[in-house]
């Protein structure tokens, strides 16, 4: 559509994405049937089509409301829209932006302001946010149940693989999984281990910068991820073959490092090596595995792990399908359009998900919007869990921290990620090695 962008925002970094996106955008209104805001609200400045037109409002230099503010603010960044247009709008992009220019210009009540900080300052800071988990857990019985959602039981991690590999990746020396379930971390160097790989955790670098960047804290993010390019371009130097993320939320925000510093001469082509260097776990484990599917799948069928997830044999003595649900984070198939690579694995494995309607659909963590528009967070929970547990799943697996720990808070039926699950069926497959 026609723009015409304020002078002040003209010829710079930002103004060439909302001008760029902006000018994509032709109105035709396909990105509505999927956002998620706008199915429970009906109201189209709730929907991905009039939250631009708003932001193309503010670009074009009026003064934007509170209002705007709260439409921006019920944006879950779920970037669905995106893989809906049939123009090639980088709806993530736009908002961004929109959202740097409408928080610059309104200000917020003072609770917000302190939440926000409060959400910035600890959760990414893990010398507090690792403490404060560690007591949330064992107080977990006492805490309203507000604050229980939030603190999911302590899984014991189990062992870190003592051997050293010739072949090594990083994995992010995260901020909120590492609290939370360090179960995740460990899970993936033991499987990594038994394929020959060393998963190193660099303690110079942290947060990937997400959590910040979401909440509109431009030079905070960049601080972050900085430091992290900093902290992670000498081991490439060394060999180290991928930057493999085992939380999808921080693998979308790394593959955006380029991006975001494409203006820092210095960061720009180092973060250009760490996005070549970065790999979904998702996208980058099943080729590493090829050779043990084989082997896998056949003990499998037998094992613990199998028998766990799967129905008794029907009456008539064949075994029912089993019982998985795998819910896709937004993250993953919208953010890194990274689609069905662990369905695919799971069903190479002999344990093929079940059916899920609205799989595109977020599930309403999206970081700490279940915390700052916890209402509609928690319809979109129900909705998401009446549609994974449909096929009546014994068990159910994700790929990010945020929707793991969000799902469980909502049911009875274990949620795990998918990590876990195949490092347990390795486990049982053939303790220590494939
Ligand atoms: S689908 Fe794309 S082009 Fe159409 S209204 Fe939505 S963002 Fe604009
Ligand atoms: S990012 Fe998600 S919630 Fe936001 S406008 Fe797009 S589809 Fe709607």
């Amino acid at each position: 559509m026609e723009t015409h962008l304020a002078d002040w925002l003209e010829g710079t970094p930002d103004g060439e994405d909302a001008g760029l996106n902006l000018r994509r955008c032709v109105h035709c209104g396909f990105c509505l049937a999927t956002c998620p805001t706008y199915q429970l609200l009906g109201d189209e400045l709730d929907s991905p089509r009039g939250r631009i037109y708003l932001m193309k409002q503010v670009a074009e230099g009026a003064a934007p409301s509170a209002s705007t503010l709260a439409h921006l603010d019920r944006c879950l960044t779920c970037r669905n829209c995106e893989t809906t247009c049939p123009s090639g709008v980088e709806y993530g992009h736009l908002v961004d932006v929109g959202r740097k220019l409408v928080e610059a210009r309104v200000e917020r009540p003072l609770g917000q302001r302190l939440l926000r900080a409060l959400l910035r300052e600890t959760l990414t800071r893990r010398w507090l946010f690792d403490p404060a988990m560690r007591l949330g857990q064992w107080l977990r019985p006492l805490l309203p149940a507000g604050l229980r959602d939030k603190v999911p039981p302590r899984r014991a991690p189990g062992p870190w693989p003592a051997r050293t590999h010739a072949r090594k990746v990083l994995i992010l020396n995260g901020c909120t999984q590492p609290a939370m379930m360090p179960a995740i971390d460990a899970a993936t160097a033991r499987v990594l281990d038994r394929l020959g790989i060393q998963t190193l955790v660099e303690p110079r670098s942290g947060c990937c910068g997400a959590i910040r960047h979401h909440l509109a804290d431009t030079e905070g993010a960049l601080a972050q991820v900085r430091r992290n390019i900093d902290a992670w371009v000498p081991h490439l130097d060394r060999g180290v073959e991928a930057i493999v993320m085992n939380a999808s939320g921080c693998g979308a925000m790394v593959k955006e490092y380029a991006h975001l510093l494409r203006d820092d001469p210095h960061y720009a082509p180092k973060a250009l090596r760490i996005v070549a260097a970065t790999r979904d776990l998702a996208e980058w484990l099943p080729a590493q595995l090829a050779g043990s599917i084989a082997t896998l799948r056949a003990h499998i069928g037998a094992d613990a792990v199998r028998e766990a997830v799967a129905p008794p044999a029907t009456a008539g003595g064949r075994a029912a399908p089993p019982r998985i649900a795998f819910h896709p984070p937004c993250t993953l198939q919208h953010g890194q359009r990274i689609r069905g690579e662990v369905e695919r694995l799971l069903a190479a494995l002999g344990v093929p998900p079940l059916p899920v309607a609205e799989a595109h659909l977020c599930c309403g963590s999206a970081g700490t919007y279940s915390i700052l528009q916890r209402d509609l967070s928690l319809q979109l929970r129900a909705r998401k869990l009446a549609a994974l547990q449909a096929g009546g799943p014994a068990l159910i697996l994700s790929a990010n921290i945020g929707c793991l720990a969000h799902l469980q808070a909502g049911t009875a039926t274990p949620v795990r990620h998918w990590i876990e699950w195949l490092d347990e069926a390795m486990e049982s497959a053939s303790p220590r090695n494939v």
